[in-house]
């Protein structure tokens, strides 16, 4: 399986990516982000708080309004954190189509600000902030809580603290952290915040932040609570020679362990360099690291595993139910999705069109049922049943084609390798097959099904 996240996350896992500006005067922006964890662990960056005073104030959305499939403004101040990267539930985030949307803070009275830490998560364009943050006591004269987005370009009463803008280069999924504070003092003295949210992207009307939670520092912030984090569990291992290096994530699944290390690791060890020696090109650096984690199946309903990029996601529970069945052949086709790394949908291609979705699950397939466990016959077909066969079914039976395509040809073909490398370098068109063969797909998927 793939996911549709398959083709748009980027290389390899993100480590941290920090940035500290400094605004204006001593005002500190601290924007860090992570794609790797799960559980808002950054560098400098605590977790949110669960008794910071914005915890106890109130939270209300004033322009725009909530996405009904949102946990609602409470999200922001509930001391809770999603628990997974699609977890609309656990978070707040605008309508789609919101180009810009007001929410407010009252702390019931004025407070010495110290920080204002905004926390969010989400794996596409959904994860960065932008924003401006303003601060009032309420006691200025002419004080008014605007009712509308145009009212803001003439706020009276309000100092505008700083604007947010987390899109570190275009750099998208993740989780999120902005944290406001300054080096000499406190924010400000303030019983209202208002901050004015825009979407993060024009172009996409699904640009809206998922803001997990906002956190409003008035005393020392080692003093907080913090929302408790499980201990990370992973089980490391690298290739003999060092080419790769593999992590697999069993925080969530600890009853897993034991499989991993005497059953899964020997495979991957075995099977990944493998893979990479199948599906060479020119030039072609495979991910060095491959991560893999297991989650709960509520975090993937119904999906054994997906691939992006270079994490691997397993589902516990299929797993659990798999470990002397699927399991195994199961990674070996995610690892093949590792290595393919073709073209993002959308993206430009050198010369060719967009990879048939039955070739993309076709040759992971293959190499699992024909070269990785052959005697388990998975993608086995009948003469009846291949005689109504689709070439283009996707997974087994294209697995099929492809292994009765290989196997006519004489081996100085290379026809997996070829139809790989124009794949993943953007020339594959329908034509390669009769460049290949000397018959075009049609004819070859009418022979394989009469044969
Ligand atoms: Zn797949």
């Amino acid at each position: 399986m793939i996911a549709g996240g398959l083709f748009s996350v980027p290389g390899l896992l993100s480590l941290f990516a920090m940035l500290q500006l400094p605004v204006q005067d001593s005002l500190r922006l601290s924007v860090q982000t992570d794609r790797g964890s799960e559980h808002f662990r950054f560098p400098d960056i605590p977790p949110p708080a669960v008794n910071d005073a914005g915890a106890e104030g109130m939270w209300r959305v004033i322009a725009g309004r909530a996405d009904v499939n949102s946990g609602g403004i409470t999200c922001l101040n509930d001391g809770r954190i999603p628990t997974n990267a699609d977890d609309p539930r656990g978070n707040f985030f605008l309508a789609a189509g919101t180009v810009e949307g007001l929410i407010t803070l009252d702390l019931q009275k004025s407070v010495p600000i110290g920080e204002v830490v905004s926390y969010s998560w989400h794996t596409g364009g959904r994860a960065p902030q932008v924003y401006t943050l303003y601060g009032a006591t309420g006691d200025e004269s002419g004080f008014v809580v605007p009712d509308t987005v145009a009212d803001v370009a003439d706020l009276r009463g309000w100092t505008k603290i700083a604007d947010v803008d987390s899109r570190p280069n275009g750099a998208q999924g993740g989780q999120h952290a902005v944290r406001l504070d300054r080096a000499d003092g406190v924010l400000g003295n303030f019983r209202h915040l208002l901050i004015s949210i825009r979407s993060t992207d024009r172009g996409d009307r699904f640009g809206q932040t998922f803001f997990s939670e906002i956190d409003v520092v008035t005393g020392d912030p080692a003093e907080l609570r913090r929302v408790e984090l499980p201990a990370v569990r992973e089980i490391s291992f690298t290739t003999s020679d060092n080419s790769y290096e593999f992590c697999v994530e069993t925080t969530q699944a600890q009853e897993l362990e034991e499989w991993t290390e005497r059953d899964l690791k020997p495979v991957i060890l075995e099977w990944y360099p493998r893979i990479v020696q199948l599906l060479p090109g020119q030039g072609y650096q495979p991910p060095r690291r491959v991560r893999f984690r297991f989650l709960p199946d509520a975090d993937m309903p119904g999906i054994p595993a997906y691939a992006a990029g270079s994490v691997i996601s397993l589902n516990r529970e299929w797993f659990r139910g798999q470990l002397q069945g699927e399991a195994p052949g199961c990674v070996v086709h995610e690892l093949v999705h590792v290595v393919q790394q073709y073209p993002a949908r959308g993206r430009r291609l050198r010369d060719g069109a967009a990879v048939p979705g039955w070739l993309v699950e076709g040759i992971p397939d293959y190499i699992r049922w024909f070269l990785f466990e052959p005697e388990r016959g998975g993608a086995r077909l009948s003469a009846e049943r291949r005689r109504v066969a689709k070439h283009d079914a996707s997974y087994r039976v294209s697995a099929n084609f492809l292994d009765w395509v290989i196997r006519r040809q004489p081996a100085d073909a290379r026809i997996l390798e070829q139809l790989n490398a124009a794949a993943r370098e953007g020339r594959y068109t329908p034509e390669l097959w009769q460049k290949l063969t000397g018959s075009t797909e049609q004819q070859l998927a009418e022979e394989w099904r009469s044969e």
